[in-house]
């Protein structure tokens, strides 16, 4: 592959850190040896996005503020990773959203945690839960839609029984295809400044 993918976490979310190294770990196997950096974001920006009267989040405007501080980061990719309860008109939430192809993408940890369903702490749970997110919405990225396959990676969840099932890793099909967008350079043009 000519470029390494560089991801950037942008982190709104301080009970993640620990997890965080073996999301990195996760996200570097399945971008076929990407890199991450990481940076804590202001929490405040989020409070621009928040509708009262849902007592959520805009997604796409979340995203919009991000795009913001994302001119500042030198990185191909750029993940925020929020606690808040996001959701875009017309649908209850979202677990998150990225541009298609393009250069950012949110997750919420808020409806991936097995105490917001009623049940018990589980962090091995959770985590897989944040890796398939993150790997889903990166996908989107760089260029992969949804998928038929409910095991992939990329197929659309919109319940947490969903995302259970399916599995933190592309389909062979959707593989083939991140691989020759991952190629052609206009799927990584986004860096500020090339790496040295
Ligand atoms: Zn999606
Ligand atoms: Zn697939």
């Amino acid at each position: 592959m000519a470029v390494n993918l560089h991801i950037h976490i942008l982190l709104f979310e301080a009970t993640i850190s620990r997890i965080l190294e073996e999301v990195e770990e996760h996200l570097c196997q399945v971008f076929f040896g990407s890199r991450c950096s990481i940076s804590h974001g202001d929490p405040s920006l989020l409070e621009k996005s928040y509708n009262r009267a849902r007592g959520q989040y805009h997604s796409s405007r979340l995203l919009a503020q991000v795009g913001k501080v994302a001119e500042n980061l030198n990185a191909h990719r750029i993940l925020a990773v929020v606690p808040v309860d996001l959701y875009v008109p017309g649908l209850n939430f979202i677990f998150g959203e990225a541009q298609c192809p393009g250069r950012l993408a949110i997750i919420s940890t808020h409806r991936l945690r097995p105490e917001f369903y009623g049940k018990a702490e589980d962090g091995s749970l959770f985590l897989s839960r944040v890796k398939k997110e993150a790997t889903h919405e990166l996908g989107h990225t760089l260029g992969l839609t949804h998928c038929s396959d409910p095991t992939c990676v990329m197929f659309f969840s919109n319940s947490i029984q969903m995302t259970d099932r399916k599995k933190p890793i592309f389909c062979p099909v959707c593989e083939r295809q991140l691989r020759e967008n991952m190629s052609r350079l206009r799927f990584l043009t986004a860096y500020n400044t090339p790496p040295g």
